[in-house]
């Protein structure tokens, strides 16, 4: 069965709720294929909040198809390390499949912020 989504706060919905059990707002339902298109949208935005909100929603998706926009979405904004990080951490917990080893690799390879690679670094060493 296809996923929906929140067109709020992107949490994975079940059918048939009148309202977000995580941001108990009214539904208004996405399918898998606008929810992404969405959020990478919302990768591109120059505020650093609505950048997080996409950031988050990718990492509940595990959404592997993600990974390069995360990683360029971290490379645009190297001196933000905080939001670097939780690329980081979004990157590891999405799968550990070839494609992410590569995207964590290139981000290793490309941040110039240290915490960053370290992190990077890190999460490699765990898989
Ligand atoms: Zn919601």
């Amino acid at each position: 069965m296809e996923k929906i989504f929140c067109s709020h706060c992107f949490q994975i919905l079940q059918t048939g709720c009148p309202t977000c059990p995580s941001c108990q707002q009214r539904v208004g339902y996405l399918s898998d294929v606008e929810s992404r298109s969405m959020l990478l949208k919302m990768l591109l935005d120059q505020r650093t909040e609505v950048r997080s909100t996409a950031i988050f929603a990718l990492g509940w998706r595990k959404d592997r198809l993600a990974a390069d926009a995360l990683v360029a979405c971290a490379l645009r904004h190297p001196s933000n390390i905080s939001q670097g990080l939780q690329i980081v951490k979004v990157l590891a917990t999405i799968d550990n499949g070839t494609p992410l080893m590569t995207a964590l690799q290139y981000l290793m390879a490309r941040h110039p912020g240290s915490e960053v690679k370290q992190a990077a670094f890190y999460a490699l060493s765990q898989h």
